[in-house]
């Protein structure tokens, strides 16, 4: 079985799973630029009960209605978001896990709101966006 770790920057934070993520998506969306920091985020969407954190569960924060954001109270790392509209998922930021090249994303969401700046080749697709 396939199993994926990920950490925060100082570590204090760690999780796994095992299996294959449900689904990884770029957001462009101008909520999760203020949250990350970065031109975009890219999520690793897996299902809540096949994750563990050995270490804890990080600190939340509530950015919006029936949204909350997690993140490491130590070093500041953002490490996942998670909505009501998908109660079985967490959405975790590629960048946290060691084999991050192994997961590479299928989609894009919130494609308006891309900076326009911002062209994302899709692996694949050979297509540029925007
Ligand atoms: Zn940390
Ligand atoms: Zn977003």
């Amino acid at each position: 079985m396939t199993r994926f770790d990920g950490s925060c920057q100082c570590g204090a934070v760690r999780f796994e799973f095992e299996g294959d993520p449900k689904w990884i998506a770029h957001c462009h969306c101008a909520d999760c630029r203020r949250a990350t920091g970065a031109a975009v985020s890219t999520y690793v969407g897996v299902e809540l009960e096949n994750v563990r954190f050995p270490a804890g569960a990080p600190s939340t924060y509530s950015s919006s209605e029936g949204v909350t954001r997690s993140f490491c109270a130590d070093c500041g790392s953002p490490i996942a978001y998670q909505g009501e509209r998908w109660p079985s998922e967490i959405h975790f930021f590629v960048g946290l896990f060691e084999r991050a090249a192994d997961l590479v994303p299928q989609g894009q969401v919130y494609e308006a709101e891309r900076l326009p700046w911002l062209h994302i080749v899709m692996e694949g697709s050979g297509k540029k966006t925007g």
